[in-house]
């Protein structure tokens, strides 16, 4: 576990190169392979990349190699949006919606992320560190090296630092690098409080000590009708700034709430879900560097009545990653399949839906400074598939498709599947 290590005859290599900005428009599309690829990597920082003669010839075989022949070389798989989190399990929602349930028939029954938070309060410390690492472990079989990972099921003070300080404590027993979000306006409160207090608490109360105990890495909040609106969403990305803390935005997840304009306007970070954003407001805001999270799996399991209009996104400029969305009401772990579905569901090429799971996925976290791309100085986080062409990661469904991943350099999963 020294961090130094040499890719070499990497049937594809695929670079991302990072021009400084998210991948938007046409650069969404493009990998910058290089065939018969070669990567250096010394002290967990990647030093060289060029085909396998160009590393040989510089780096000669002074450490150890690895080959890649007839495989795909990626960055490392960023997964930009997850709610690992919780206790309990909603599995019965599912077959609701499936028979016709409304989300206001399943509240009725007594569902929803409101039992969720209710069930996690109850939770103790080792079953929530327990389900979370059951989650980590999983999405790690998937590919993914960076794991960004959301609070948001505690809705007090109390409750989202235990959720944070657990996180933390999760983190310690995974080799995947986690990125830790609070989310603290998740949904409007349901046990007498107004939304208008809530957001006070958030403000006043749940921001200064999240940015005190310095716990997380910026703030998540719901711009969305019924839970939290426009102008509260902005008051919160305005204070979420004079903690120095970037903004995430669940945006119109399910419905148009302004969302999409709200968190461009407020510089966030990510705008998420965009399920509903209506198309003009898509040609109104243009060209932006918040980054469109997509996320195809959510929408086809939550059966919405529409999906985000990914392609206008595109053509519009706008950079879009692509991820998961573990969460309470469905656990999606696998990065390489939600790329396949983001091809299907938004007619994304896998090209530019493998951007949206690495680099854009990076500048959605405001991570990109140091991952996201196979470039010299950035950390040495790669996934190998079994393929020869990253096209085949839209047409290999539900396969075991990883073969390892690595990060700053050393092997942190392997699979045992020889395919
Ligand atoms: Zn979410």
């Amino acid at each position: 576990m020294n961090g130094n290590l040499t890719i070499i005859n990497a049937a594809s290599l695929v670079c991302i190169s990072d021009r400084n900005r998210p991948r938007a428009g046409k650069a969404q599309g493009e990998l910058d392979i290089i065939r018969g690829g070669a990567v250096a990597i010394r002290e967990g920082e990647i030093v060289s990349v060029g085909t396998t003669a160009e590393i040989l010839k510089k780096y000669g075989d002074d450490t150890e190699l690895l080959d890649a022949t007839g495989k795909t070389v990626l960055p490392g798989l960023v997964e930009c949006h997850s709610h690992p989190i919780f206790a309990g399990n909603r599995h019965w929602e599912y077959v609701r919606r499936l028979e016709g349930a409304s989300g206001k028939d399943i509240r009725a029954e007594g569902g929803g992320i409101w039992s969720t938070i209710v069930n996690t309060r109850k939770a103790s410390d080792e079953e929530l560190i327990s389900n979370t690492v059951r989650a980590f472990n999983q999405i790690a079989a998937g590919g993914v090296t960076t794991l960004e990972v959301k609070s948001g099921y505690g809705l007090d003070k109390e409750g989202e630092l235990r959720l944070l300080r657990l996180l933390k404590e999760a983190a310690q027993q995974t080799p995947m690098d986690i990125v830790v979000t609070f989310l603290g306006a998740h949904i409007a409160p349901q046990d007498g409080r107004s939304t208008a207090e809530f957001v006070e608490s958030v403000k006043k109360e749940m921001l200064p000590a999240v940015a005190e105990q310095g716990i997380a890495e910026s703030q998540d909040l719901s711009c969305e009708n019924g839970d939290f609106s426009a102008s509260q969403a902005k008051e919160l990305i305005e204070i979420s700034s004079s903690f120095g803390l970037p903004v995430h935005v669940h945006a119109d997840a399910s419905s148009d709430s302004r969302g999409w304009r709200t968190a461009v306007e407020g510089h966030a970070l990510s705008a998420d879900h965009l399920t509903y954003t209506p198309d003009e407001e898509i040609f109104s805001v243009g060209a932006t560097d918040t980054v469109a999270v997509l996320l195809p799996v959510a929408e086809q399991f939550y059966l919405d009545e529409r999906k985000a209009n990914g392609r206008l996104f595109i053509r519009n400029n706008v950079p879009v990653a692509v991820a998961t969305d573990y969460c309470s009401s469905f656990q999606a772990t696998s990065l390489p399949l939600t790329i396949a579905a983001a091809c299907s569901w938004f007619k994304f090429t896998p090209a530019e839906a493998i951007v949206g799971a690495t680099l854009n996925a990076a500048y959605a976290l405001g991570k990109n400074r140091d991952r996201g791309s196979l470039d010299v100085g950035k950390r040495g986080d790669i996934t190998i598939f079994n393929c020869e062409h990253p096209n085949q990661l839209g047409t290999a469904i539900g396969a075991p498709i990883v073969d390892k991943s690595i990060s700053r350099g050393n092997i942190i999963w392997e699979s045992m599947n020889k395919i």
